[in-house]
C-alpha cells in the first residue's frame, strides 16, 4: 500500500514553491510542492509541512510566511531548500528572486495532517514578476512545461 500509494501520487504534477519564514534574525526556507489555492474571498492558500520541518515551529512563532513560485530554471534553488545545499542560493527580503510571483502570508489557521501539518495562510500581498513558464515536479523530477517562444 505505501509504496502504491507514493507510486500513485508521483504522479500527480505540480509547481514547486519556497516558503520561507523570518523569526527576529532568524530567517529560514524549504521547498514544498504540497500547495494549493484554498479559498478566494477571503484569500487563503494552504499547504502541508512535514511536523520534522524545522521551518515548522519557527512559522508558529513568526505567524507569518511568504510563498515563492519558482519558475523554470530555479532547481537548484528548489534542492538547495530541500537540504541539499548549493552555491549562491538564498532569500532576499524573504523571498526567492526571480521567482514567478510570491505570496505574503499572515498564518490563519494550522490543522492536524497526519505526520504533516496542513498550514493555511491569508494572503496579504501579492508580488508579481515577469510571466513565464514555471518549475514542475513530476515522477520524482524537474519537468518543464511545453511554453510557446
Ligand atoms: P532544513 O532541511 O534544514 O532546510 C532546508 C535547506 O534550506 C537547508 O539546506 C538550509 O541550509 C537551507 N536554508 C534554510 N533557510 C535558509 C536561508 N535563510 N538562507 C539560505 N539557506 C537556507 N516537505 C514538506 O514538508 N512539504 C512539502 O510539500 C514538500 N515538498 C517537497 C517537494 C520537493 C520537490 C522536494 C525536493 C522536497 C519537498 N519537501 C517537502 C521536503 C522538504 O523540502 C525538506 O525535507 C526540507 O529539507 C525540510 O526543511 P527543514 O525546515 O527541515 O530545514
Amino acid at each position: 500500500m505505501k509504496e502504491a500509494f507514493k507510486e500513485a501520487l508521483s504522479r500527480f504534477a505540480s509547481g514547486v514553491t519556497v516558503v520561507a519564514v523570518r523569526a527576529g534574525e532568524e530567517e529560514r526556507g524549504m521547498t514544498a510542492t504540497a500547495f494549493m489555492s484554498l479559498s478566494l474571498e477571503p484569500p487563503l492558500v494552504a499547504l502541508a509541512v512535514s511536523e520534522r520541518a524545522k521551518l515548522l515551529p519557527l512559522l508558529e512563532k513568526a505567524g507569518a510566511f511568504t510563498v515563492s513560485l519558482l519558475r523554470e530554471g530555479q532547481e537548484a534553488v528548489s534542492e538547495h531548500f530541500a537540504g541539499r545545499p548549493k552555491e549562491g542560493v538564498g532569500l532576499v527580503g524573504g523571498r526567492v528572486e526571480g521567482a514567478l510571483a510570491a505570496l505574503r502570508c499572515r498564518l490563519e489557521a494550522l490543522y492536524p495532517g497526519g505526520d504533516h501539518r496542513i498550514v493555511v495562510g491569508r494572503v496579504e500581498e501579492v508580488e508579481l514578476a515577469e510571466m513565464g513558464p514555471p518549475l514542475l515536479y513530476f515522477a520524482r523530477g524537474y519537468r518543464r512545461l511545453l511554453w510557446p517562444s
